[in-house]
């Protein structure tokens, strides 16, 4: 998926802009707050061609007398990882030395850039904003981020800057599963464990992108591709310091995952990153394993494997559904069970429930706990049906959705996983009015 890379000083309106792009997130039923902790970066679907946005100002907090080199860092991180980068401008504060000092970083470039003036809330700003052609600069687009003005236009500029979604080659029954997890976890370990002798065999081939390797294996008769980001040290030394745990890496490989395994480090505990990167995995709708690693390191009583499993589920909150699973991927403990819940959560992640046993579903549902009354009359649920897989995503119709509310929502949410499971899957269930 492309990348687009928001650039420019403090307070232009970056992070108004980011917001903006992104839109109102459809709710998810399961949507818990917090899943997505910093929000650096954003999945962008709304548009004619998906893209993941990262806001580099939200990267260190803004301070006055690093700015210049604040700035040159975020432009740099942005060339070494963006397919496209979006210069943001200050209409009303107009062309500064530091402007130029990005604008010229960015020429010798050979990334794409899109000059962006904000600000431009009415006439007068219309006017002044002339003087960024001093730039030197053949176009830019004029925006009000907070008002919403020039956004389309951006956004239509924005598209056609992107090369087309890349189309998918790989034979349509195989199973893509991303290894990913914080430097040192144990993933190269993992990754030689799983594919063993098969990985000599198999001829890894380089990802499509460097920021991964793909190697194809089978397994139990199936055909899997082990996307993996281990040993893919980060070229770049500005997106190195930035992004310590290469979380745009992460998302990168995710982006093309069907399962994603994500490690932790028994032996360092569960961290904000890993939070971040599976509230990532979730939002993208991607099936996840949590898969514990070290657990051979961890000083254990009877009691321990509980306690790690109840810090795992308090931690990972929004991810009730997703297997957890302990291993050593030094000594190879139980790692013979990774492939094993991998196998079941992809065919959970393909499966399709018929519309008849749905209906089943909801009517016991609905028998077992009315839907809630509205504006005096009780919200009706006439029926629902599958619309897609990978995530398993439903279409619930009522009569009147806005009656609905949230914990009758998440009550159904639960009654649909019980009978079929959906291990390791997010699923999707909008409501659609139908009178
Ligand atoms: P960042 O530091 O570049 O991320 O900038 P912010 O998005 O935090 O915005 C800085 C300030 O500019 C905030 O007070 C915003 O409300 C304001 N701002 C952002 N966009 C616009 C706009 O289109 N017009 C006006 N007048 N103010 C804006
Ligand atoms: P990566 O950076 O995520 O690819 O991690 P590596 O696979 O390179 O492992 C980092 C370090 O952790 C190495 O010294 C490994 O030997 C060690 N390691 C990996 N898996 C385990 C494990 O299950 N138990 C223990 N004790 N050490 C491990």
């Amino acid at each position: 998926m492309s990348v687009v890379a928001i650039v420019g000083r403090p307070n232009v309106g970056k992070s108004t802009l980011f917001n903006r792009l992104l839109g109102e997130r459809k709710a998810l039923v399961e949507d818990f707050p917090g899943v997505t902790r910093d929000r650096n970066y954003a999945l962008v679907t709304r548009h004619a061609k998906p893209f993941t946005l990262i806001d580099t100002g939200g990267f260190e907090p803004a301070s006055e007398d690093r700015m210049l080199v604040q700035m040159r860092e975020q432009s740099q991180l942005a060339i070494e990882e963006a397919d496209l980068v979006l210069f943001v401008l200050d209409g009303r504060a107009g062309l500064t030395p530091a402007d130029e000092e990005v604008a010229a970083l960015l020429r010798q470039s050979t990334k794409p850039v899109l000059y962006v003036v904000n600000k431009v809330d009415g006439p007068q700003q219309e006017q002044a904003a002339a003087e960024f052609y001093g730039l030197g600069i053949e176009s830019f687009v004029a925006i009000s981020a907070e008002h919403g003005q020039g956004i389309n236009d951006l956004v239509n500029q924005i598209c056609a800057q992107l090369p087309p979604a890349p189309r998918e080659t790989a034979a349509a029954d195989q199973v893509r599963l991303a290894v990913i997890g914080r430097p040192n976890v144990g993933k190269s370990s993992l990754v030689n464990r799983l594919l063993g002798a098969e990985r000599v065999v198999a001829n890894p081939e380089a990802g499509t992108t460097r920021d991964s390797i793909d190697s194809p294996f089978r397994y139990n008769g199936k055909d899997f591709l082990l996307i993996d980001t281990a040993g893919i040290r980060r070229k770049g030394r500005v997106s190195q310091k930035l992004e310590k745990y290469s979380v745009l890496q992460a998302l990168k490989a995710m982006d093309r995952a069907h399962v994603v395994l994500l490690l932790i480090d028994a032996a360092e505990g569960i961290t904000e990153q890993d939070l971040t990167v599976a509230g990532y995995a979730y939002e993208r709708g991607r099936a996840l394993v949590l898969v514990v690693n070290k657990w051979d390191a961890v000083a254990k009583d009877h009691r321990t494997l509980n306690q790690f499993t109840q810090q795992v589920r308090d931690q990972f909150k929004f991810l009730p559904f997703a297997p957890v699973l302990f291993v050593s991927a030094l000594t190879g403990q139980r790692v013979a069970k990774i492939m094993e819940t991998v196998e079941q959560v992809a065919n959970e992640f393909n499966r399709k429930v018929s519309t008849a046993e749905l209906n089943r579903v909801l009517q016991a549902a609905e028998a077992a706990h009315q839907p809630p009354i509205f504006q005096g009359k009780r919200v009706k649920l006439f029926y629902m049906t599958q619309t897609a897989v990978r995530p398993p995503s439903f279409v619930i119709f009522v009569n009147r959705q806005e009656g609905l509310h949230f914990s009758y929502r998440r009550y159904l949410a639960n009654k649909i996983r019980e009978p079929f499971g959906f291990l390791g899957c997010p699923i999707r269930i909008e409501y659609r009015d139908r009178v």
